[in-house]
């Protein structure tokens, strides 16, 4: 061994000082000298690794790869080799090796034995091995994701944050013709055959959803119609999306389309036909009324004849109050609440609205409080803010239970009109807050205490508040009452 080195202490030095395992290898695999690095690398110490010949510490899997390569260099055929190849380490572990073998020829070029040096490579082959696993799931979730998004019948589109289109699916390549049938320039708020929730009213830049997306805005079922020919007019339900970075800042906006023009003509029909039945019904009722009114003027008539008439007149009234609601919610619906507004003193209607209902109140023992100014003026349509009124305080002493209280408040603000029922009854679970306002809906305690009603009366109220330009909220608590707040704001004053 001396022999091999003679002379050369520093290169002695450095073969087994160096941080890369080392190691002189006979031309039999012999392993005749190894250095620290090479030791700590397969976990023997000096003496037990110079006993033992490569071929015993590779792994059997890559054992022929390595004598190939290594009887060629002892054949003269090459002279040196790079091998990336497992050991086994004394514990039977895996040790993942970068080999590069050199071999060393004598003064007569017959060879003498190799200079081996393995780097350890097992930690990066195991990054190597997640990054790799990790790269294939991302894959995996791309191709996912991508087929989610060209099979979906919604159209899905993305949009950068200074409103370029990036990105869309099938689907909203299809409707985008539709929009624009000369063409569209890939950028947000592009001016096409785009309709508001009427029908009638082309939108602006300003209206148009991807635009509104670019602004930062976020929102649900924007509706709108789509299409030049209003016969075959599409109608879609939009929702928008903001797209963040790890910071928060604004990437762009996603948005998804949803076709829902058979939902729309559907609800045209139902508004048309509310519309229409309740119109042809009001007819022969008014003349059903005017016939019992004129009945019960008969003195003639035997008093239980007379009774049993008021009992038919009552429910042929009620009849007409429930045409009237239909028929105003028919109107909405076909967009045609028309407001004749005159100046009125509100504090006034509060005071008729309450009087009114003093009779109703005082059968179930309820108080109605008023808390209102002498006078609060403002140009309204006077029956239909009465109608409001009416509503809500009906509402309030049928849901108000028997025993408690109704307080109505009026308050003139600088640029606001404020109205609020409040009654302490049964209140209006949380999660039926958002809906009671909706055409038709009636909530659960009221169908499980089989309180009679129709789910108009909020629906009407609210469509009377938004003519106004005013707006209606509701605060409530399960069995401790409710509040509903009316503002109507200056324009009104
Ligand atoms: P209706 O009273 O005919 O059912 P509305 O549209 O007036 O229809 O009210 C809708 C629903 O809202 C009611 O069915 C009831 O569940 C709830 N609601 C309305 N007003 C009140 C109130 N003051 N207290 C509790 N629940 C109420």
């Amino acid at each position: 061994m001396d022999g091999v080195f003679d002379g050369d202490d520093l290169w002695r030095l450095t073969l087994q000082h160096s941080p890369i395992g080392m190691a002189l290898v006979g031309l039999d695999g012999a392993l005749l000298m190894v250095n620290r690095a090479t030791c700590d690398m397969l976990g023997y110490d000096a003496e037990s690794l110079t006993q033992r010949g490569f071929q015993e510490l590779t792994h059997a899997a890559d054992l022929d790869a390595d004598l190939e390569l290594f009887d060629q260099a002892v054949a003269g055929e090459i002279d040196s080799y790079r091998l990336r190849k497992r050991y086994l380490h004394a514990d039977g572990h895996v040790v993942w090796g970068d080999l590069s073998v050199a071999l060393v020829r004598g003064q007569d070029g017959s060879p003498l034995h190799f200079i081996s040096q393995i780097l350890d490579v097992t930690e990066q082959r195991d990054h190597e091995q997640r990054l790799e696993a990790a790269r294939a799931e991302v894959e995996y979730e791309h191709q996912t994701l991508e087929a989610i998004f060209e099979a979906v019948s919604v159209g899905l589109l993305l949009v950068s944050s200074d409103g370029r289109y990036e990105r869309m699916n099938r689907r909203h390549r299809e409707t985008l013709s539709l929009e624009f049938p000369d063409g569209h320039n890939g950028q947000a708020g592009q001016l096409g055959h785009v309709y508001f929730q009427d029908g009638k009213t082309l939108m602006s830049k300003e209206d148009m959803p991807s635009y509104r997306a670019v602004q930062g805005e976020e929102f649900d079922d924007y509706t709108y119609w789509v299409g030049n020919e209003p016969r075959t007019r599409t109608a879609f339900s939009a929702s928008a999306r903001q797209v963040r970075g790890p910071a928060g800042e604004r990437l762009g906006a996603a948005l998804a389309y949803q076709e829902i023009t058979d939902l729309m003509r559907a609800m045209q029909v139902q508004d048309e036909f509310v519309s229409s039945v309740s119109h042809e019904l009001r007819t022969p009722l008014t003349s059903v009324l005017g016939y019992l009114e004129m009945l019960c003027e008969h003195e003639e008539l035997p008093p239980d004849v007379i009774a049993q008439l008021r009992v038919v007149q009552r429910n042929a009234l009620r009849l007409r109050s429930l045409l009237s609601d239909l028929l105003h919610v028919g109107q909405v619906g076909e967009d045609r609440l028309k407001l004749q507004r005159t100046r009125v003193d509100l504090a006034a209607l509060v005071a008729d609205a309450v009087e009114a209902t003093r009779p109703s109140a005082e059968k179930c023992g309820m108080a109605v409080e008023v808390a209102a100014p002498d006078h609060v003026s403002a140009v309204v349509d006077e029956q239909r803010i009465r109608q409001v009124l009416d509503n809500l305080l009906s509402n309030a002493i049928k849901y108000g239970g028997a025993g408690g209280s109704v307080t109505v408040g009026l308050r003139q603000g600088a640029d606001a009109i404020e109205l609020e029922v409040s009654d302490t009854g049964m209140g209006i679970a949380q999660d039926e807050v958002e809906h009671v306002f909706g055409r038709f809906f009636r909530g659960g305690e009221a169908l499980e205490q089989l309180i009679p009603g129709t789910g108009l009366g909020l629906n009407i109220v609210s469509s009377i508040v938004a003519a106004h330009d005013g707006a209606v909220t509701l605060e409530s608590e399960v069995g401790r009452g409710s509040t509903f707040r009316v503002t109507l704001p200056h324009q009104s004053v």
